[in-house]
C-alpha cells in the first residue's frame, strides 16, 4: 500500500469543535452577568450554564412535585371518602 502523505498528522480541531454546543458571550437573561450563554432547553432563552442548570433542576422538582401530587390524589381516591 502506497503511503499518501509522509510524516505529520494534521490534527484539525474541526471534528471536536462540532461537538461543542453553540455558545456565545452575552448578558444572561436571568442573572444578567455577561458570560458564555447557551439556549435553555426549557424556556429557550439565552442563559448561562448555571441558570440553565437551575431551570432544569426546577423543572425536575416541579415535575416530581406534580407526580407526587398525582399519587396523593390517586391514593385519596382509592381510600375513598
Ligand atoms: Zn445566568
Ligand atoms: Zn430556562
Amino acid at each position: 500500500m502506497p503511503r499518501k502523505k509522509k510524516g505529520k498528522k494534521l490534527t484539525t480541531t474541526e471534528s471536536s469543535v462540532q461537538h461543542i454546543p453553540q455558545v456565545f458571550t452575552a448578558k444572561c437573561a436571568q442573572c444578567e452577568i455577561k458570560q458564555e450563554l447557551q439556549a435553555c432547553d426549557i424556556c429557550d432563552r439565552a442563559k448561562c450554564a448555571t441558570c440553565v442548570n437551575k431551570h432544569r433542576e426546577e423543572m425536575k422538582l416541579s415535575q416530581r412535585n406534580a407526580a407526587l401530587k398525582n399519587k396523593i390524589d390517586q391514593l385519596r381516591q382509592q381510600t375513598g371518602e
